[in-house]
């Protein structure tokens, strides 16, 4: 099981650096902000897209 605040990937252009707020990521570098549990849900379907050889 991978924590969320490990798993934090913007979406935009893959900054793992994010600054959480109380329920969004906000990207420093682009100035994108994410839902915290959206945010997770997409870059595990990502993961799993690559592990599987789907993407
Ligand atoms: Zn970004």
């Amino acid at each position: 099981m991978i924590p969320f605040e490990q798993n934090a990937l913007c979406m935009r252009c893959s900054q793992k650096e994010l600054a959480m707020s109380e329920r969004a990521y906000i990207c420093e570098k682009c100035g994108s902000e994410m839902d915290r549990d959206m945010n997770a849900t997409i870059n595990i379907r990502e993961e799993a897209k690559r592990i599987f050889g789907l993407a």
